[in-house]
C-alpha cells in the first residue's frame, strides 16, 4: 500500500517552522504497512493545493495531508477542498459542540471564525479533534474504477497525531488490507557506520535472499540498526528478523549498548536497575551533561545518586578531593586528576560507580601537548579505577556530546561485564 503526503503552510518553506509532520507519519505508517512514496512540501495558496493534490492521485490511491485549517484567513485548505471535490460548507451541529465545549472548557470567548471551523464539507466524513477546533475530513473519490481516500489534518503536531492514531490508521486498516510488517532497531555505540558495515559484510550481502532489509541510521557517536520484513504470506516475519538480527548481535559484539530501541541513557539506567548498582559523576568539561542525560530518563531516581560540576580547580579540591599538588604536577586535564574525581565522588557519595570527566571542550585554551579535544574520562568501580583518554575534534558542543556518550557507553559495558562474570 503506498501513500503520498502533503504538508500545506508558507511557514514550512520560509524555514520558520520545520516539518516534523511527515517524518512522523512516514515513521508511523511504515510500522502498520503504508509506505510514502513522496511527501511534498507547498505554500498556502489554492493552486499549489490542487497541482499536489492531483499530481499525488496519479501516482497513489492515499493522500494525508497536513497545515492550513486554521481559523485565519491565510488558512485556506478546507475551502480548496470543498471547490475541488465540489462540495458545498454546511454547519455540522456535532462538531459546533466540540468547539464550543473546548472554549468553555479553557474559559474562553468562542468568536465566530472559531464557530466557522464546524462548517464543513457536506460531502466529507468528518474526523472528530477532541484535542483542538479544527475537524480532520476525510474524502472517498472514485479514480478510474479504484477508491482514493484523501484525508485533510490539522498542522499543529499533537492535534494529527491524535487523528492519526484515533481516526486515520483505524480507517485505512478497514478499508485496505496491510501487509504485516515488522521492524526491530539495535543500537551500536564507539563504530563507524562504514566501519560497522564491514564487520557484517558477508551477513548484509545475504539478507536480502532471507527477506531481510536493513537500515543504518547513525547519529555523532552512534549508529542505530534496524532489520525490517513485510509479510508476504509465509512463514512469521517477525522470526525471520529475529533470526538475522541474532547474527548480526553475534558479529557486532560490544558494539552493542541497547537491543531495543532506546536511547544510550535509557539503556544505561535499564541496566543499572537489573544490576542493583548505583552511579555518581564528577564533571568537569560536560558540566552535568552525563548527569543530565541520565536523569532525563524516566526511572533514574533509583539508580542516580548526584553530581559535582567540578569546573574550577579549587571544587575539585574541596568538594572532591583531588591532590591540590597533584593538579599542580600534572594539571587539570590529566589521568592523575580524573582519577582522583571519579574516586573522590564515589566515595562521598556511596555509589558503586562513580564517572569523572576533565578535558580541553575548545575552541581556545589548547596547549602543543594538550590540544583541542583532549579528554580525560575516568570509571571508579568496585574493583579499581581506569581511566581512557579521548582526543575528539575542535567543536565544543560536539566534544561535549561524544565525551557524555562515550562515559554512557563504557559504563554500559562495565556493568554488563561484571552482570556476566
Ligand atoms: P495550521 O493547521 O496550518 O493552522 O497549522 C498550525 C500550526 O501547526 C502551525 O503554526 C505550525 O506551527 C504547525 N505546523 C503546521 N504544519 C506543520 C508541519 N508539517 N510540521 C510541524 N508543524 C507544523
Ligand atoms: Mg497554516
Amino acid at each position: 500500500m503506498l501513500a503520498e503526503v502533503i504538508t500545506i503552510g508558507d511557514e514550512l518553506l520560509l524555514g520558520q517552522t520545520v516539518d516534523t509532520n511527515s517524518a512522523w507519519m512516514g515513521e508511523v505508517l511504515a510500522a502498520n504497512g503504508v509506505a510514502l512514496h513522496r511527501i511534498t512540501s507547498i505554500s498556502d495558496q489554492a493552486d499549489e493545493i490542487v497541482a499536489a493534490l492531483n499530481e499525488a492521485r496519479s501516482r497513489v490511491d492515499l493522500v494525508l495531508m497536513t497545515g492550513g485549517l486554521g481559523p485565519t484567513r491565510d488558512d485556506i485548505t478546507k475551502h480548496t477542498l470543498t471547490e475541488y471535490f465540489g462540495m458545498s460548507l454546511a454547519m455540522n451541529h456535532e462538531v459546533l459542540r466540540g468547539i464550543t465545549a473546548w472554549f468553555a472548557g479553557r474559559g474562553l470567548p468562542m468568536l465566530p471564525v472559531n464557530e466557522a471551523q464546524a462548517m464543513l464539507p457536506d460531502g466529507c466524513t468528518v474526523l472528530p479533534n477532541p484535542r483542538g477546533t479544527a475537524a480532520g475530513m476525510w474524502f472517498e473519490v472514485e479514480k478510474e474504477g479504484r477508491s482514493q481516500v484523501i484525508i485533510s489534518m490539522p498542522g499543529v503536531p499533537y492535534e494529527m497525531k491524535g487523528l492519526v492514531e484515533d481516526e486515520v490508521l483505524p480507517g485505512v486498516k478497514a478499508k485496505w488490507s496491510l501487509p504485516t510488517r515488522y521492524h526491530r532497531t539495535v543500537l551500536t555505540q564507539g563504530i563507524g557506520e562504514s566501519y560497522l558495515s564491514k564487520v557484517v559484510h558477508d551477513w548484509e550481502e545475504g539478507l536480502a535472499d532471507r527477506g531481510v532489509g536493513i537500515a543504518y541510521l547513525p547519529a555523532p557517536g552512534q549508529v542505530r540498526v534496524r532489520l525490517s520484513a513485510v509479510s508476504d504470506g509465509a512463514e512469521s516475519v517477525q522470526d525471520r528478523v529475529d533470526e538475522a538480527m541474532a547474527d548480526f548481535l553475534k558479529l557486532a559484539g560490544e558494539h552493542v549498548v541497547a537491543e531495543e530501541d532506546v536511547t544510550v541513557a535509557e539503556a544505561l539506567v535499564q541496566q543499572l536497575i537489573a544490576a542493583g548498582a548505583t552511579i555518581s559523576t564528577a564533571e568537569s568539561c560536560t558540566g552535568g551533561s552525563i548527569a543530565s542525560a541520565i536523569t532525563g530518563v524516566a526511572g533514574s531516581s533509583a539508580v542516580f545518586e548526584g553530581s559535582v560540576v567540578a569546573y574550577a580547580n579549587s571544587v575539585k579540591v574541596a568538594a572532591l578531593g583531588v591532590d591540590a599538588a597533584s593538579i599542580e604536577r600534572y594539571g587539570a586535564v590529566s589521568e592523575a586528576v580524573v582519577t582522583a574525581m571519579a574516586e573522590g565522588i564515589r566515595t562521598s557519595m556511596g555509589t558503586t560507580y562513580g564517572l569523572a570527566t576533565s578535558g580541553v571542550a575548545g575552541p581556545g585554551g589548547g596547549t602543543p601537548d594538550k590540544p583541542v579535544g583532549t579528554i580525560w574520562i575516568a570509571l571508579a568501580t568496585p574493583s579499581g579505577t581506569k581511566a581512557r583518554l579521548l582526543q575528539l575534534g575542535n567543536h565544543r558542543g560536539r566534544n561535549v556530546r561524544r565525551t557524555v556518550l562515550e562515559c554512557l557507553a563504557w559504563l554500559i559495558r562495565e556493568v554488563r561485564t561484571v552482570s556476566v562474570d
